[in-house]
This record gives C-alpha cells, structure tokens and sequence, in this order.
C-alpha cells in the first residue's frame, strides 16, 4: 500500500487517491512552500501545488500548506509480539526550528526489540522504533542555521527537548526533564501523541538534535554510531583511557564491539568478556587483548581486581558483583546495558567488598554525539554491519536477541 491510498484531501475531508491528493502530497514531501519558513527544494513544485489547487491564491495555499503534516512510511510495531509491520503515519510539519530530513539508513538497536515487546512497560502502539538514523536534510525551518538543504545528517536517540536550558549544558540533553526521546515519547507536536522512531523514510527532529554526518564516513556506517557508538563513548571518555589502561567491555554485541573498538584505539589494553565463543576470534580483530568466554560465572574470579575499569553493555539481567568484582578498588564500572524491566541483580556484599565506584550511564550527549561520529570518521573506527532491506527487520530482530547478529543490522531506509 502506498501513502497515497491513505491520503485524506485536507480541503474537502474525503479520503481517496486523487490526482489533487497526488500533486499535494508531491508539494508537502518537497516542502517547497512560499512564506512558511522553509526553505525551498525546487521551485516546479510550486507550479504542480497551484495546479492542485486552482481556487486558491498561491499565497494561501502556501499558507495552508504549512501546517501540512509531513507524510512518512516505515515499519511499525502494532503490539507486544515483536513483528513490525509497514506503517503509513503523519509526523508533525516541519517547524522553524525543525529539519526534515530524507532517511538513508536507519539501524537496529536491542533497545527497539525491549521496547517495542514492552519489557520495559506498556506502550503506545503503532509505534515506529529506531534511534540509529541517518540521511540528508530535506527542508529546515526559519530559525535553522545549523543546516541546509543536502546536508548529511544524523539523528540519535533524542529529538527534541529545551536545548538552551542550563540543565543540558551542564549535565547533557539525556538529562533533561524536558527531552523527547527518538521513538514512543509523549510528543504533544506529534500526530500521533508520540515520538515515532527512525524505521522510516524520513523523521522531522529539532536541529539541536542532528549531528552532522562528516563526508568521510559512509551513512551505513555512521547509523550504529548514533546510539551504540556514542552510548559506549560517553563513559569511555570518563574513563580517561590511555595506553597500559586494563579496560573490561562485557557484552560484545552492537555497543559492546564499538566499545572494544574505541578503547583500543586509546590504547587501553582491552579484556573482552563475551558469553559466545564463537565470537572470539572477532573480537581478537577488533584489537582485544584477551578474550574470555563467560560459559560460567566462576570464570570471572580469575579476573578478580584485575582491571581499572569496565563497561558492562549486556542487555539482560545479570550477576552484577561478580562483573564488578573483575576491577580493582576504587576502579570504575559503568552499566550501559539496559535489560528487560531494566532490572539487574546486585549482591551488596559482594558489591562492597570490590570497593568499586559503579554507576551507570544513558546514551551521551548531542556534543558527544558529534564528536564521535567525527572520531570514528577520522580514526576509521567503523561498526560490523549487515544491510538488510525492510522485509527483513523481523528476522533480524531474532538474529539480534538470539545473539547471532554479527554486530549491527542496518536497514536501507529505500525498502520502506
Ligand atoms: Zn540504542
Ligand atoms: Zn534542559
């Protein structure tokens, strides 16, 4: 089914597949629109938009044309089974402090599986997920500076929030109360009162919350960077790594492998802590030092205050202590996996007798965001990718939570 077969003529309030639906639709995707703030992609369409409309002063229909929804088309989630299925929705109109931008690829996080299957609470349904997008700018509003028409550009796990409050230039924009989440966040702007996320053709974001997507770097290869990479970043950088630093990354999935990438481009000396062996010898080209097979539990007392830090990216509950208990006292040990009900289970004895300063750490924040897609462009740091095309999303969305993903799907935002 196409958008068109959906259509509802904003005029006259019939649905149908018209020849003036078509020619609307045609101007609205353009977003050539007179007077509204946005800026012009071709100026054809202009002519097809009057034609459309002949009782109408170009003005006026201008006018009315910008606060046309913008038309998208993905892959949604209609309920708790975990298979997505095609969507066509509305997202808001571009805004003046808004870009749209044309979708080219958009990856797979364990986060959209969580969510989408309500392990972490009761959702909004059809929802979009997605929070690993990239594409080119296709309208920006008045107030944008940042970007233009054809630039590249990259959207993460936040679109939209307060951007000027002192909140989120001292702690980041993921801590903000004000922040709107990329997929399934009350979004008063929205059509459909949520967020909708990236597994689609194209997203309409606040400027503050694109990044550019430098030249040097391909669009499937920046996608994993918007979440996984900058997720793992963030407290990366915290742990001030540098040659002779023993750094654990447990979890070698599609954040846990661009953990192991990143730290051994600092020069730490990486121990990667996977539960499936067949990953090993992966992760011994990623740059690890040793690879340790977590088939038991046990195995990790080998390690005990071994290391001066860790990253624990595992996305399911787990026996937090005995990961902990492999740095040494008063090293650090960061949490980024997010499991089912985002429970994990800590031992606090265990806990205290490690003396090991844990904390955990949600995404990074929009510099960050830039800086490691800049990072990794300039450093070649690149993501394990499989594109995959939007009939395949449900297969890999099992691949991914039976640990057979090698290590990030990327879709190719064209099969929408
Ligand atoms: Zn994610
Ligand atoms: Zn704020």
């Amino acid at each position: 089914m196409s958008a068109d077969d959906k259509s509802v003529n904003p005029e006259s309030g019939k649905t149908g597949r018209t020849e003036q639906s078509v020619s609307r639709r045609r101007f609205i995707q353009s977003s050539a629109i007179v007077g509204s703030g946005l800026m012009l992609t071709g100026a054809p369409q202009l002519f097809a938009a009057t034609n459309a409309a002949p009782q109408l002063s170009a003005a006026t229909n201008a006018a009315k044309e910008m606060k046309m929804n913008t038309q998208s088309k993905g892959y949604a989630a209609f309920d708790t089974s975990g298979i997505l299925k095609p969507w066509t929705f509305e997202r808001r109109p571009v805004g003046d402090n808004d870009v749209l931008i044309d979708i080219k690829f958009a990856s797979i996080c364990h986060s959209d599986i969580h969510q989408m299957k309500g392990h972490w609470g009761p959702q909004q349904y059809p929802q979009v997920p997605g929070h690993e997008i990239v594409g080119i700018v296709a309208a920006v509003g008045k107030n944008v500076t940042r970007f233009k028409v054809g630039d590249r550009a990259g959207v993460g796990c936040m679109v939209d929030g307060c951007k000027s409050g002192t909140c989120c230039e001292e702690h980041g924009e993921q801590y903000c109360p004000d922040t709107v989440f990329t997929y399934g966040y009350p979004q008063e702007s929205s059509p459909t009162g949520i967020s909708q996320g990236g597994y689609s053709n194209n997203i309409v974001v606040n400027d503050h919350f694109a990044v550019h997507i430098p030249e040097n770097i391909r669009f499937e290869d920046a996608a994993p960077l918007l979440c996984a990479g900058v997720t793992t970043y963030s407290p990366l950088l915290k742990f001030d790594l540098k040659p002779g630093v023993k750094v654990g990354v447990a979890g070698i999935g599609g954040l846990g492998h661009l953990a192991v990438k990143l730290a051994v481009s600092k020069g730490a000396d990486v121990y990667a802590f996977t539960t499936t062996a067949d990953k090993a010898d992966d992760i011994k080209g990623f740059g690890a030092k040793e690879v340790i097979v977590v088939d038991d539990i046990s195995k990790l007392g080998e390690y005990r205050g071994q290391l001066d830090c860790m990253i624990n990216t595992l996305p399911v509950n787990y026996d937090v202590a005995s990961y902990v208990a492999t740095v040494k006292p008063f090293g650090t040990y960061t949490q980024v996996g997010m499991p089912e009900g985002f429970q994990v289970t800590v031992n606090a004895l265990a806990l205290s007798a490690s003396r090991v300063n844990f904390n955990a750490s949600l995404i990074g924040d929009m510099k960050e965001t830039q800086d490691v897609v800049n990072y990794c462009a300039d450093h070649k740091i690149l993501p394990e990718i499989q594109v995959i095309s939007a009939e395949q999303i449900n297969e890999a969305w099992e691949s991914v939570v039976n640990k057979k993903a090698r290590y990030r799907y990327v879709i190719d935002a064209a099969t929408f």
